[in-house]
């Protein structure tokens, strides 16, 4: 299945802040009916292109679709100089623990038949080992807390079982908060922050060193976990507002904060969270990734920048095409002068610090 010659020491393994590979082979319609192991061109991810890619790991999202779909072309609703979708309805906790765990054992699965080539990593000394000996380290995250209860009782179970990161909110509301819809051009001021169960999440994410992901989150939402938190804010996968204007996308004032609190941002490779006009176009030039990077070096510093593909769950840019891809990202970030040194921290040395600091073990 692997060759010796692929596994050996990459000096730049690229760990990536969201992937959605996980649900695209749990959901029908996106392919469940084919295999983690084996070179598809079907959606982003599999473990022969994460090799060619020079993909080491990354947060692998356990996100519950709402059973009517989530985001469907036919729901846009056009305006005058954008779009806007519905946002999607809240879903029922039963529904959504039961298919978090069936999305959740899929990772396990994957895990287990594959040789040691694949492993679900707890520990940061985990992740590092894997990153520098070619194993694929796979960072168990849920994307909206829709499957935790009240009680936190699932909380304590899932982390036992190896959950380390946790998207409050993906773009709904939940008991805990509430998430931005789709819309262009839009602030992520678009409603409520945490409530109190929200804020009883984040203490005890910090206590059990979970690490919290703002993307998605309305902004009110965002500073309630600056309040809240004593760790490193996080936005697995969010670009600059201030080059494309959707709520997904970070204010300058949220960048600040991000800095301050020694976190870091994962640039979203989705092509409608990186163009100026928002548009759903694959036909976007891997430049405009590089204008949001450059961005964002700017504003936060080299220390607090690192790549949140969004693979497997997003339009993204022709010439990256799938994970085979990335290489091209990184060569155009060198043409653009950045050296290996600050390419080390982009593609993984940033994510290993701060996912330190999160989990302190
Ligand atoms: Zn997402």
């Amino acid at each position: 299945m692997q060759s010796n010659n692929a596994r050996m020491a990459n000096p730049l393994p690229i760990f990536d802040g969201h992937n959605d590979i996980l649900l695209n082979l749990h959901l029908p319609e996106r392919g469940s009916n084919r295999s983690f192991f084996v070179e598809s061109d079907r959606g982003h991810l599999d473990l022969p292109r994460m090799r060619k890619g020079g993909f080491g790991g990354g947060f692998f999202a356990v996100f519950v679709p709402n059973t009517a779909g989530t985001v469907k072309e036919e729901d846009i609703i056009k305006t005058e100089n954008g779009y806007e979708f519905p946002l999607a309805p809240a879903i029922e906790y039963d529904y959504a623990l039961k298919t978090a765990l069936a999305v959740t054992a899929r990772l396990f699965r994957i895990e287990a038949e594959s040789e040691g080539q694949v492993k679900v990593v707890r520990t940061s000394d985990d992740l590092e080992t894997s990153l520098h000996n070619g194993t694929i380290a796979a960072i168990l995250h849920f994307e909206g807390a829709e499957a935790i209860d009240p009680d936190l009782d699932a909380l304590e179970v899932f982390y036992q079982a190896g959950l380390r990161s946790l998207g409050i909110v993906w773009s709904r509301t939940n008991i805990f908060g509430h998430g931005v819809p789709f819309r262009f051009p839009h602030s992520p001021d678009t409603g409520p922050g945490l409530t109190e169960l929200g804020k009883k999440l984040v203490r005890a994410c910090n206590r059990l060193g979970i690490m919290i992901d703002l993307s998605h989150i309305t902004e009110k939402g965002f500073w309630d976990v600056e309040q809240l938190s004593d760790k490193p804010l996080v936005a697995t996968h969010s670009n600059v507002h201030a080059l494309c204007p959707c709520p997904r996308n970070l204010t300058d004032k949220q960048l600040d904060a991000i800095q301050a609190s020694d976190g870091m941002v994962g640039l979203n490779f989705a092509v409608s969270f990186l163009r100026n006009d928002g548009y759903n176009d694959a036909n976007t030039p891997i430049e405009t990734m590089v204008r949001h990077i450059d961005y964002l070096v700017e504003h936060l510093g080299i220390d607090h920048v690192g790549l949140g593909s969004d693979f497997d769950g997003a339009t993204v840019p022709q010439d990256i095409k799938d994970v085979t891809g990335l290489p091209k990202l990184l060569a155009a970030l060198r043409e653009h002068g950045y050296d290996e040194a600050a390419l080390q921290k982009i593609t993984h040395e940033n994510w290993l610090r701060v996912l330190r600091k999160t989990w302190q073990k």
